[in-house]
């Protein structure tokens, strides 16, 4: 077995694979190692003559390959050498095709250095942010950057292009780079108390975040993702992202409830509520809506409930007085017996979707009881970005329309239920699309065998959907 000691490098680790290629030493008699910092570098074929030019077989690599291993090079697991030096050593030994062969598992662990290289130097290149500090020359923009993996060199160019007018350092614990305005230079890495702390700059930038940040577009999965927290410490504006997002929902209701919001046309608020990037914010944003009268005679907003990962989601017309009163859709006694169809069919309530096309309880009084009143086309239409913002976050499989008013909002045109049920189509919400009748529907039937056939007829359209 051989130890080769490298220096941490592309250059360095191409060196001396190149002599062991030539040498005709097999991956599995290498031992690579990484030389540190103060650690003697013993690259073993520099003890070696070399070979002379007559007998050196000409080593043929693919661009792609040398690109690849440029990249990987500056992942920090050790064992990169190792897995660049046997790709290589099969790609010259019969295997030129090797890297288009992905279920490998050398190319698979390549690859997967590879993005990981890739996206770190996206992170430095969104990460970075400045800090003007006074120096003998005049004005030095410096950055404190810490980079997941050996980076700097593989990202300094695109500095220099893009700070070209400026003189600049980063710094990082790994390797600091700099740019005087006409040569780039590097040096050894530091420790961040040799960053500079925050400045003026700072401020105007924490000012302009938090009057760019748009509540109403708050993907905190996807804001993470990009933004990952370990970068936040060097982000002038990251000290203002936990308040900024606690208050995220409280301001987007605001933006809806704000007069402009609330007499736009319905287009206008169907694209601010699709912008609203998740269900609580929603939720709370619909609480105040008053796009229409019918929340003056309401008790509140009955939102809609069940997981957002449902494979179906039931639409009904509008709540009724139990929901209005309770705050949930599908309580009151239509909702029981939807629960018990449910069942029926086969269909756990518990994993659907349950929400109505209308919001608000539209009720008129009769002695000391609220009768339900029919919603009218405008208060539909009114409150059709709710529940279309509901399916586009939820995503479902399937749509079952409860009645004629959720079928009418979903197809937009008159849908007659009773010609219609009991077909599946698809539409743009949802693969498969119910029409079926509203289970209060069936609580209208006085007569009780008319009122059993209509049920199993109800239960029958359900079982369409599994
Ligand atoms: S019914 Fe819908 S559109 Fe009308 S106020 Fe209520 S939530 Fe808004």
């Amino acid at each position: 077995m051989i130890t080769l000691t490298v220096p941490p490098t592309f250059a360095g680790w191409r060196s001396a694979a190149r002599k062991a290629l030539q040498e005709g030493i097999p991956p599995g008699e290498i031992l690579w190692e990484e030389a540190g910092g103060d650690a003697p570098l013993l690259d073993l074929f520099t003890l070696e003559p070399a070979l002379p030019a007559s007998i050196q077989s000409p080593v043929r690599v693919p661009p792609a390959f040398m690109e690849l291993a440029k990249r990987v090079a500056c992942h920090r697991a050790p064992t990169r050498w190792a897995i660049l030096y046997r790709a290589l050593w099969r790609i010259t030994h019969g295997e030129p095709h090797l890297l288009d062969v992905f279920v490998d598992s050398d190319v698979h662990q390549l690859m997967g250095m590879d993005k990981a290289v890739r996206r770190d130097v996206h992170k430095m290149r969104a990460f970075v942010r400045f800090r003007e500090v006074t120096h003998p020359e005049g004005v030095w923009s410096v950055a404190w950057f810490e980079p997941a993996h050996l980076i700097v060199e593989l990202n300094a160019s695109f500095f220099v292009d893009r700070f070209a007018g400026m003189r600049w350092s980063i710094l990082t614990p790994d390797r600091c780079v700099h740019w005087d305005g006409e040569s780039l230079g590097f040096s050894p890495g530091v420790d961040r108390s040799a960053a500079p702390g925050e400045d003026a700059v700072e401020d105007l930038w924490r000012t302009y975040y938090s009057h760019i940040f748009n509540p109403a577009r708050v993907k905190i999965h996807a804001m993470q993702a990009e933004m990952p927290k370990h970068y936040w410490k060097n982000l002038p504006e990251a000290a203002l992202i936990p308040d900024l997002l606690r208050a995220a929902p409280g301001r987007v209701a605001e933006m809806l409830s704000r007069s402009l919001i609330k007499s736009a046309p319905a287009e206008s608020r169907e694209t601010i509520i699709s912008e609203v990037a998740d269900w609580e914010s929603l939720k709370e944003s619909a609480s105040t809506c008053q796009a229409c009268p019918l929340y003056k005679n309401a008790t509140q907003t009955v939102f809609g409930e069940g997981p957002r990962s449902a494979r179906i989601v039931l639409l009904g017309e509008q709540p009724g007085d139990q929901e209005d009163i309770q705050g949930r859709p599908f309580v009151g006694p239509a909702g029981q017996l939807l629960d018990r169809a449910l069942t029926e069919a086969g269909i756990d309530r518990k994993e659907c979707y349950v929400t109505n096309s209308v919001k608000h309880f539209k009720w008129e009084p009769r002695g000391k009881r609220r009768i339900h009143e029919k919603p009218n086309k405008t208060e539909v239409s009114a409150c059709k970005p709710w529940w279309k913002a509901e399916l586009a976050l939820v995503r479902p499989s399937v749509l079952i329309c409860l009645g004629a008013t959720a079928a009418q909002t979903v197809f937009d045109r008159d849908v007659r239920v009773l010609a219609e049920r009991g077909t599946v189509v698809e539409t743009v919400h949802a693969a498969k699309t119910l029409i079926t009748v509203h289970p209060s529907s069936l609580l209208r039937i006085s007569d009780p065998e008319q009122r059993e056939h209509a049920y199993r007829r109800f239960v029958e359209d359900l079982t369409l959907v599994l």
